[in-house]
């Protein structure tokens, strides 16, 4: 169709070439194919029909083959070229039974001929079948390649697969998308598969199960290596053409290369939730992040601390050194507390689920989310730590810089039920941290202040402690209930503090362990303990194991085997009368570093107990492999055998499991005889408690220890087992 002159759309003229050397049959087609409506081109000799077609494209050949022949493969050659969709028809006209002339025509690539003397009123018939076979072949070739373009175009690739021939297309565009010209290779599942992670192939194949058993589509996101090695991300989509009876007869896919579009997503993200210079997650990020935190702590009643961190004089820094030092300095500084902040360097008391997050809120402010606290106190423990990281030195600019950092902490939810309030409270808290000379931390609530600096007097006290060497030892009896024999001691550590007199371990224990001092402590225990045993010998005494409690740091640090080794020969005391109690909390949080040196103590002949046991998360395939002697009930269980029928159960259960191990087993916080009645009608006769005797100093629980022999031989706690 054009638009012609007058702006009415008329439909092109159709233009017939013929080539008929023959005058009145030349005539005569002319004739005849004007009234079917074409404009004729009538030439005698194929120079003239060829100097004729270079202004127009014909839309039908009729040819004379008598003609030469050469010329006429050039003319057929010529009209094609000139044409898409294979070009128009070409008529071959041929003498009457030639039958080598009619194949002749083949060659020349004619679509069809007809044989003289033509029978006129069939030529009308015959053109006019020619034209609609060349008109659907040229609509057929424009859609194939009118999608082919739209497949370029759009980067989507198809493939088509015929169950029943089991033969699979590609699209030319799909051929791109894996990086292979088209038709380069021959299209197969196994190509697929070929180039997609090992891992994804059950997936994918299960897929496509699904599909062949009638699911009507699936669509799967998949990386896949291009031939060149790249790897891609595909969207590949397929859907099936069932037959009528619902069997599925075709699978027919799409694929396009969604990379570019992931990777936007991807940066998008990154430019909208995550600080360009630090890396750090931004103001945004960190909001939403709080609103999920509160909503978490919320139905699990939970505590979180919101910290606020602002660099101390950065301006100052920023203006002398210049704004690329500024930069510096705030990566640096990020760097930095990520480190700190580690979850494998938090402190003890930070339980497992404990999310600790930082984030730049812009500026030199960044903040600091823990989540799932234990303690509001803990938040105090973390800035601290912050806070003794930054005292070392930073390198700007090639100067050795130092920046502290005032930072303010809020608890959730206690000063704050939203995001803002409790930013504003912590931006508060810090402001007072800034007030109060800067380089220091302070809590929104004047209580939670009042705690932090009880703990860091607490601290600096404990830490001059041990160099006074403060600590004394306590010891409590563990006895045979039967005949009320002793049969061991604990040793219990208590400080001797200067003004407030003695304090047991439950006012203490804690701030050490997680100030990384309870291993001191529990060296010189572990040397008083032996010590006194020593002595006990030289007097003359029974000696009877004493058990010391250690701490977790404590297994950490593998030369323990090789420190108790050194200090039972220094005193000249026997492996089999030292017992070292482990909680099963602390066994089970570090397996993989207790183990080893929990054998190697066992192997010098050390007694090992478990301590607290029922209050940790052993599972009792677990224990089975555990190298320890002694099995001590927590007091929480034994506290109520007599009101509590389940802690009666696990009781009983625990003295059971013992048994059945091997091991012995001691109950703990023994107070009234209606325990030791119940303890003794189940089979446990080991027992220590405030009816035995209280933890009471050396000189006090000695007279227990009869003088009768002066023999070091070890006594041995008889095992559950044998009773
Ligand atoms: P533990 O190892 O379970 O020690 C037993 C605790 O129960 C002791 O408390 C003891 O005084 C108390 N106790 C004993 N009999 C009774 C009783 O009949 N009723 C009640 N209510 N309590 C009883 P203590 O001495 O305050 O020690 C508390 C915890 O401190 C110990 O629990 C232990 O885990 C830790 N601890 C004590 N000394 C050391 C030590 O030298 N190093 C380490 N790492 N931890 C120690
Ligand atoms: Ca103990
Ligand atoms: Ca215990």
């Amino acid at each position: 169709m054009r638009t012609g002159a007058s702006g009415r759309i008329t439909v092109r003229e159709r233009v017939a070439l013929v080539i008929e050397p023959e005058t009145g049959c030349r005539e005569e087609l002319g004739r005849r194919l004007a009234l079917e409506g074409f404009r004729v081109i009538a030439c005698a000799d194929v120079d003239a029909a060829i100097a004729s077609v270079q202004s127009t494209t014909p839309d039908l050949v009729v040819i004379d083959v008598t003609l030469d022949r050469t010329a006429l493969e050039a003319l057929c050659r010529y009209v094609r070229a000139g044409a898409d969709a294979g070009g128009p028809p070409i008529l071959a006209v041929t003498d009457a039974n030639d039958v080598e002339q009619a194949l002749a025509t083949r060659e020349l690539g004619v679509t069809d001929f007809i044989r003289r003397p033509i029978a006129w009123d069939f030529l009308a018939l015959r053109v006019r079948h020619l034209m609609r076979t060349a008109k659907a072949f040229a609509e057929a070739h424009e859609v194939r390649a009118g999608l082919a373009i739209a497949q370029r175009i759009a980067q989507v690739g198809s493939w088509e697969w015929d169950l029943d021939r089991d033969e699979i297309r590609w699209s030319e565009q799909l051929y791109r998308i894996f990086g292979f010209e088209p038709h380069a290779v021959c299209p197969s599942l196994d190509l697929f598969l070929e180039r997609v992670p090992e891992a994804d192939r059950q997936r994918i194949h299960d897929s496509l199960v699904d599909l062949l058993r009638g699911k009507p589509s699936v669509t799967l996101e998949q990386s896949v290596r291009r031939r060149d090695g790249t790897e891609r991300i595909f969207l590949c989509y397929a859907e099936t053409v069932l037959t009528a009876q619902g069997r599925a007869r075709r699978v027919h896919g799409t694929v396009q290369d969604i990379t570019e579009r992931r990777r936007t997503e991807e940066r998008i993200r990154q430019l909208a939730y995550f600080d360009g210079l630090t890396g750090l997650p931004n103001r945004t990020w960190f909001m939403e992040r709080l609103d999920t935190a509160i909503a978490t702590a919320r139905r699990h009643r939970r505590l979180f601390a919101v910290m606020f961190l602002d660099l101390d004089k950065f301006k100052r820094i920023n203006d002398t050194l210049g704004h690329h030092a500024g930069d510096e300095l705030l990566s640096a500084f990020a760097k930095r507390v990520s480190q700190c902040i580690r979850k494998e360097d938090t402190v003890t008391r930070i339980g497992p689920g404990t999310e600790v997050v930082l984030s730049r809120l812009g500026g030199d402010e960044f903040c600091v989310l823990l989540t799932d606290l234990a303690r509001s106190e803990d938040a105090g423990t973390v800035a601290e730590r912050i806070l003794a990281a930054l005292a070392e030195p930073f390198v700007i600019a090639g100067y050795e810089t130092f920046t502290s950092s005032s930072i303010g902490i809020a608890v959730y939810p206690h000063d704050g039920g939203n995001a803002d309030e409790l930013l504003k409270a912590a931006d508060v808290a810090m402001y007072h941290s800034k007030e109060r000379g800067r380089e220091t931390f302070h809590f929104y609530d004047p209580v939670m202040n009042a705690r932090a600096a009880e703990r860091l007097v607490l601290e600096s006290e404990l830490r001059r402690a041990i160099e006074r060497e403060e600590f004394v030892v306590h010891y409590q009896p563990v006895v045979d209930a039967r005949d009320a024999t002793l049969v061991g001691l604990e040793a219990l550590v208590r400080w001797r503090h200067p003004t407030r007199g003695l304090l047991l371990p439950g006012q203490f224990v804690d701030v050490a362990e997680e100030s990384r001092m309870l291993t001191s402590i529990g060296d010189q225990v572990l040397r008083m303990a032996c010590t006194q045993l020593s002595r006990w010998r030289a007097e003359g005494r029974t000696l009877v194991p004493v058990s010391v409690n250690l701490s977790a740091h404590h297994f950490r640090k593998g030369d323990l085997p090789a420190t108790i080794g050194a200090l039972l020969t220094a005193t000249g005391i026997g492996p089999g009368h030292l017992r070292i109690e482990i909680t099963e909390g602390v066994l089970m949080a570090d397996l993989d570093a207790t183990l080893p040196v929990l054998r190697r103590l066992q192997a010098m002949g050390i007694r090992l107990a478990l301590d607290d046991f029922g209050t940790g998360y052993s599972s009792l395939g677990h224990l089975q492999r555990l190298p320890f002697d002694d099995l001590k009930i927590d007091r929480s269980f034994t506290r109520d055998i007599g009101t509590d029928p389940d802690h009666a159960a696990i009781t009983t259960a625990i003295i059971d499991l013992a048994h059945r191990l091997r091991r012995s087993v001691i109950a703990e916080g023994i107070e009234d005889t209606s325990q030791v009645d119940f303890l003794l009608a189940h089979r446990c006769h080991l027992m220590q408690g405030h009816l035995f005797g209280s933890p009471e100093p050396a000189d006090l629980v000695a007279a227990r220890l009869s003088v009768a022999t002066l023999d070091d031989r070890p006594v041995a706690v008889a095992p559950a087992t044998a009773v």
